[in-house]
C-alpha cells in the first residue's frame, strides 16, 4: 500500500484531518497539518471588501452552456423547456417561458399548459423554513473492498464514509417518500445592502424540501488506492463524471460518486430536484479541488506535505496551470447544472478553537486558491461541523463572524443531530447538517427515520461494530 510507506506521521495526521469527520467531534483539538503551515507569509490582506474573485486561469473551452438553472432546462422546444420546470416547480417560469413564444396567442398547446401550470400552482403550498433538513456525506466509497480492506484508515471510513449502493438506496426511498432538492439560496436570499430575507418555498402537498451537501470533495492523496475515485472530469457528453483507476491501472470513467450519481438519478427523475437544484460540495483547498492539484504549494514547491511531494515527484509531467484550467471547466460544468460550492476552510480548519486571526489567514487562502477555480461562494460548511457562535445566534461583537460577514459570506452550516435546526436572521442563515454515514447508521438508526430505514440501507461489506468515536 502506498500511503503505507508514506508513514506512521501522515496516518495519524489523515486520522485526525478526515477521520474525525465533519463535525462528528466538533470540538476536536486543532490539527497538526494547520499547525505547521505559514500562512500569514504567503497572504495578502485587502482592503476591499467581498471582491468579486475572477479565475486565473480562463478556461479554453466552454463545454456546456451557460443557464439560469438546471443545465437541461435550454434543451428541447419551449413547451419542452416550460414541462421540465414545472416538474421542477418552477410553474412561473415555465409560464412566462411560454407566453413569451411569439407564438403563444395562437397555440393552443402552450394555452393548456400554462392553464395545467396554473392549477398545479394552486395546490401549492409554503413550506416551513424552520422544518428543512440537511443532510450531508463525504466522497462515497466505490470498492468497498478496498476501503474495508483492514489497513489503517479502514475504521475512519467505516465511520463517516458511506457507500455507493448505501447511497443509491437512500436517494431512491428518499424521492420515494416525496423529498425534494432544495438549497439555502432558496431559503433566505441576501439583499443588496448584505441584509437577508426569508424564502419562499412552494411546493405540492406531500412534498418535503430538503438540503444536500457533500464534505471534502478533493480526493486527498490519502484515499489513493483505498476505492474512491481519483477525480470528477468531463466525459465526451460534456456531463461530469468520476475517473476511477482500476487494478490494472485503466482508467473507468463513472457515476462513483456523489456528483454525478445525482446528476444521473434527477435526469431519470426531475421532480427530486426544486428549480433545477443539486447539492453543495463543501471544499478545502489544500490538497487542490476536485481531484485536482491546484493548490499554490503544487506551483511553489514550498511547504509541501509528504504525500503531496510524492505525488509530485510521481508525476513528472504535471502542469500546474492546466491542473487549475481543468478544475474550473469541472466547477463550470457543475455549477451550470444546478450544483453550488461552499467554503470548508482552506486547510479543514476547527472554527472554534482557531484565532480570529487564523481564520481570517485561512480564508485568505480559500480566496486566492480556491474561489479562482470555483468562483466567489457566501457560504461555510465549517469543518468538524465546529462552529464559530452557539445556538444563540452571530452577532458583530463575534469578531470571527464579522469577518466572515464582511467577506462575503451569509449561510453558515454547522452539523447538528436533530432533525433540522434552521436560524434566519436579517444577518445570516444557519443550518444544521445530518450526517449518513457508517457511525451514524450503526450507532443512531433511530435518527434517520425520517428519512429512511437503516435495514435497508446498510452495507453488508461493512465490518461491524464500526468503531466507536
Ligand atoms: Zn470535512
Amino acid at each position: 500500500m502506498k500511503k503505507k510507506a508514506i508513514g506512521i506521521l501522515l496516518s495519524a495526521l489523515c486520522a485526525a484531518f478526515v477521520f474525525t469527520g465533519c463535525g462528528l467531534l466538533p470540538f476536536q483539538e486543532d490539527v497538526p497539518f494547520t499547525k505547521q503551515e505559514t500562512p500569514k507569509a504567503e497572504v495578502m490582506p485587502s482592503a476591499t471588501p467581498v471582491p468579486e474573485a475572477e479565475p486565473t486561469e480562463e478556461p479554453q473551452q466552454e463545454p456546456v452552456e451557460e443557464t439560469s438553472g438546471g443545465g437541461e432546462q435550454n434543451e428541447g422546444s419551449p413547451l419542452e423547456q416550460a414541462r421540465l420546470m414545472a416538474t421542477q416547480y418552477d410553474y412561473d417560469g415555465a409560464i412566462e417561458l411560454l407566453k413569451g413564444q411569439p407564438d403563444y396567442e395562437s397555440n393552443s398547446d402552450m394555452q393548456a399548459a400554462v392553464s395545467e401550470f396554473e392549477n398545479t400552482k394552486a395546490t401549492c403550498v409554503e413550506y416551513p423554513l424552520e422544518q428543512i433538513t440537511h443532510v450531508f456525506y463525504h466522497t462515497l466509497i466505490k470498492d468497498t473492498g478496498k476501503a474495508f480492506d483492514g489497513d489503517s484508515d479502514e475504521p475512519g471510513y467505516n465511520q463517516v464514509m458511506t457507500t455507493v449502493d448505501e447511497f443509491n438506496k437512500i436517494t431512491q426511498i428518499m424521492y420515494d417518500k416525496g423529498y425534494v432538492l432544495v438549497s439555502p439560496h432558496d431559503m433566505a436570499s441576501v439583499n443588496e445592502d448584505g441584509t437577508m430575507t426569508r424564502g419562499r418555498i412552494m411546493l405540492p402537498p406531500g412534498k418535503i424540501p430538503f438540503v444536500l451537501s457533500q464534505d471534502d470533495v478533493s480526493y486527498y492523496h490519502y484515499m489513493d488506492g483505498d476505492g474512491f475515485a481519483r477525480r470528477l472530469v468531463l466525459d465526451e457528453n460534456g456531463e461530469v463524471k468520476c475517473e476511477y483507476i482500476e487494478d490494472d491501472g485503466s482508467v473507468s470513467v463513472g457515476d462513483y460518486d456523489m456528483v454525478p450519481l445525482i446528476d444521473s438519478f434527477i435526469k431519470e427523475h426531475p421532480d427530486f430536484s426544486y428549480h433545477g437544484r443539486k447539492g453543495i460540495l463543501a471544499m478545502t483547498g489544500y490538497n487542490g479541488v476536485l481531484g485536482y492539484r491546484t493548490d499554490i504549494a503544487y506551483k511553489t514547491g514550498e511547504n509541501l506535505q509528504p504525500d503531496q511531494k510524492e505525488f509530485l515527484d510521481s508525476h513528472p509531467d504535471f502542469n500546474f496551470d492546466d491542473e487549475v484550467q481543468r478544475a474550473t471547466v469541472v466547477a463550470e460544468a457543475m455549477k451550470a447544472n444546478g450544483w453550488e460550492f461552499a467554503s470548508h476552510t482552506w486547510g479543514h480548519r476547527n472554527a472554534t478553537t482557531s484565532s480570529p486571526e487564523e481564520l481570517q489567514a485561512d480564508n485568505e487562502r480559500w480566496e486566492a486558491n480556491v474561489a479562482p477555480i470555483l468562483g466567489k461562494t457566501d457560504m461555510i460548511i465549517f469543518a468538524f461541523g465546529a462552529d464559530i457562535g452557539d445556538w444563540q445566534g452571530y452577532n458583530m461583537d463575534n469578531s470571527k463572524f464579522a469577518y466572515y460577514k464582511s467577506r462575503g459570506y451569509n449561510y453558515y452550516c454547522n452539523v447538528d443531530s436533530n432533525q433540522y435546526w434552521v436560524q434566519i436572521t436579517d444577518q445570516y442563515f444557519r443550518q444544521g447538517r445530518r450526517n449518513l454515514d457508517g457511525y451514524r447508521m450503526y450507532y443512531n438508526p433511530e435518527m434517520l427515520s425520517d428519512l429512511f430505514d437503516v435495514s435497508e440501507v446498510w452495507d453488508a461489506s461493512r465490518p461491524t461494530p464500526v468503531p466507536p468515536m
